[in-house]
């Protein structure tokens, strides 16, 4: 069974584009909203990430909507702790997949992280 994991160097789920994410209001709080649109800089990347070293700036202070943790997943998706696996994969393949594309070096990175 894949098992979900953050891959090094990808960042995917970092480019914030609200353009990419339409039903932001749905899962985030009014104030959480505010807090990522102020995030959103030069062609939809967050203002935090380095594209560098393609980390986060920030890491142990992101906001909780950046966290993929059960609480979090379930507060803001309603996902079970049981599910959480499954959707975060599927998160993950598709913001990778938005962003780098589907034959992209971090997509293939992603999946023989994960297991699949
Ligand atoms: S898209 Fe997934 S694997 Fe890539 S940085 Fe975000 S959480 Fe990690
Ligand atoms: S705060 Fe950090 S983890 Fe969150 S989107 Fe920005 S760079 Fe990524």
């Amino acid at each position: 069974m894949a098992t979900w994991q953050c891959v090094k160097q990808c960042g995917a789920c970092c480019h914030l584009d609200p353009a990419e994410r339409p039903d932001l209001d749905e899962y985030l709080s009014p104030a959480e909203l505010e807090l990522y649109l102020s995030m959103v800089g030069e062609g939809g990347w967050c203002i935090n990430f380095d594209h560098t070293t393609r980390e986060c700036r920030i890491y142990p202070n992101r906001p909780r909507f950046c966290r993929v943790e059960a609480e979090v997943f379930q507060d803001m998706y309603g996902i079970e702790a049981e599910e959480l696996n499954d959707f975060a994969i599927d998160c993950c393949r598709q913001q990778i997949e938005g962003v780098y594309g589907d034959r992209s070096l971090e997509i293939l990175r992603f999946d023989r992280a994960i297991g699949l």
